[in-house]
């Protein structure tokens, strides 16, 4: 339980922990949100969260990001101190030794990190992927097992589905789980696995029933495979155009024998289990990309008060303030599609069509916002001394990762339409 004190004292101030469920319910009732219905204002524990992520992010995270952007070496350092100071798998019920945040807080948090580095926040957040089919889906001694080990060392855990062949199409994997006595032997190949390198252990998505007509629903089966299991072959670090500190990789699973205690649910359950689990991870996802967008605005509007051409500030040129002016409204918009995803879910209820719509939309302001802000930088912003060219690169991958635009477009849309069919 270390990471229960060290965040206490993180945050100076004997905060509640709570379970998930009671944490919603008690920022319910002790915000006007509660009371009054719609609200805007943070209760006082999430305004705590909120500033220690942000002084974290801006004094121990933005002076070494550049560096760890150009080494792209992991930034372990940065998440064992993120992690003491409980700032990392936020999500853990607090029976496994978590704090059992809502989503909504733990988007607050992302945010503030993303703002100062979002390799290091993916890296970061890329443990809640891992983790967060087992606490959907895991038994007692599963969640005990696997999520309690995080709880005790800052451990990372790596969400393993796509596959060189398939990545939108996740129903299209290759890789097969089969049978053999009180085990499964799983032989296949993973790609673009975030903390593939790093992770103590994996959610893994397979085949187990090799009909090609069995439908997605039943073809499929969720596992946790440790990483050190015989037969895993972890890859090359990719190298990628933005994020380089994250660890991406592809892993070779041949003949990995994994117990069947380790099946999620049971045979079957897998595809349900790896997709449910984006309803709780895209709206995190979508606060990583605000966070990045905020960062861009500010570096831009900064360098706008303070660049002179043709006598006065660029910021006076309406052209440049009204450029500004665009990028502050897509960046409070994308704030609030994240909130109100994170929100809905932690209400409890089916949140898929706004985790789609924060993601997607989150995802392209990023990149214009990060874009905008290379414009208002001119030559300086095509330049790795200046800030805002890694933002625009970081910013790729928002519209990649967790589904693409398009993929969340296609969500979007037969969720629209299925409460207009009869
Ligand atoms: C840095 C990084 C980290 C990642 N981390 C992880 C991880 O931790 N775990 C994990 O499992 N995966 C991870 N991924 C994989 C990521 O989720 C996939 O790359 C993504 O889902 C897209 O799949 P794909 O690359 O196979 O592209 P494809 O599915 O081949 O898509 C190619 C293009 O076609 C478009 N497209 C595909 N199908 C349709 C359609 N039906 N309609 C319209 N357009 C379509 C896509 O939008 C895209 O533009 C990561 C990827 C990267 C690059």
């Amino acid at each position: 339980m270390l990471l229960n004190k060290v965040f206490r004292a993180g945050l100076q101030s004997g905060i509640r922990l709570q379970s998930s469920g009671a944490a919603a319910a008690s920022a319910a009732s002790s915000s006007p949100a509660g009371s009054l219905g719609y609200s805007f204002e943070l209760t006082d524990q999430q305004k705590e969260f909120q500033q220690l992520a942000r002084k974290f992010a801006r004094e121990e995270m933005i002076p070494v990001a550049p560096a760890y952007d150009r080494s792209g070496e992991y930034p372990f350092p940065i998440i064992k101190k993120a992690w003491e100071l409980g700032l990392v798998n936020g999500h853990i019920p607090q029976e496994y030794g978590g704090m059992g945040l809502p989503i909504f807080d733990s988007c607050l948090i992302t945010e503030e990190l993303a703002y100062a580095c979002t390799g290091m926040q993916t890296a970061i957040e890329a443990n809640s992927l891992g983790q967060m089919p087992v606490i959907l889906a895991g038994n007692e001694a599963q969640k005990k097992k696997y999520l309690g080990r995080l709880t005790e060392e800052p451990l990372m855990c790596a969400y393993c589905v796509t596959e060189p062949g398939a990545g939108s199409d996740v129903a299209g994997i290759k890789t097969r789980a089969v049978k053999s006595g009180d085990e499964y032997v799983i032989n296949g190949q993973k790609m673009w696995i975030t903390n593939g390198g790093k992770a103590n252990w994996y959610f893994l998505l397979a085949r187990t029933d090799p009909d090609p007509k069995c439908p997605a629903s039943k073809a499929f089966t969720g596992f946790i495979v440790e990483a050190d299991t015989p037969g895993v072959q972890i890859g090359r670090k990719e190298l990628n155009m933005g994020q380089r500190c994250s660890d991406t990789r592809g892993i070779t699973f041949e003949d990995v024998r994994v117990p069947k205690e380790n099946v999620l649910i049971g045979e079957g359950a897998g595809f349900k289990i790896a997709m449910g689990a984006f309803d709780n991870t895209r709206p995190p996802v979508a606060a990583g990309a605000t966070g990045l967008a905020q960062r861009a605005l500010d570096e831009a509007t900064n360098y706008a008060l303070e660049r002179k051409t043709f006598g006065r500030p660029i910021a006076e040129h309406q052209a440049v303030s009204f450029l500004l002016a665009e990028m502050a409204m897509k960046v409070e918009l994308a704030r609030m599609a994240y909130q109100r995803s994170a929100w809905e879910r932690d209400q409890g209820r089916r949140n898929t069509y706004y985790a789609s719509i924060a993601k997607a939309f989150a995802g392209d302001i990023a990149n214009q916002v990060a874009s905008d802000a290379v414009q208002i930088f001119g030559g300086n912003g095509f330049n790795s001394d200046y800030p805002v060219e890694k933002l625009m690169r970081d910013a790729k991958i928002y519209q990649i990762y967790e589904g693409t635009a398009q993929i969340q477009r296609l969500i979007i849309a037969r969720e629209h339409l299925g409460k207009f069919k009869k």
